[in-house]
């Protein structure tokens, strides 16, 4: 059921929404100016917004404690 084109989905896949200020806008890697994408998982964020968290990504947090979360319960066994 390949029904064709939707150019402006495809647009909208490519975007994020920063999860820092939940602002409705899409926010594309190309923005260069105004978005940061963080090198690690790849997600973008307004520049501003991931200053004031002092560069911290929060989807890397949320990875890394899932990680941390897995490895203790494993511990336990
Ligand atoms: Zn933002
Ligand atoms: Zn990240």
């Amino acid at each position: 059921m390949l029904r064709g084109k939707y150019p402006l989905q495809l647009c909208l896949a490519r975007g994020f929404i920063c999860e820092i200020c939940n602002a409705d806008e899409v926010i594309f890697p190309w923005q260069m100016r105004v978005v940061t994408r963080c090198a690690k998982c790849g997600i973008c964020y307004h520049s501003a917004c991931l200053a004031r968290m002092q560069d911290t990504c929060k989807k890397c947090l949320r990875i890394q404690k899932r990680r941390e979360s897995i490895d203790s319960t494993s511990n336990v066994g």
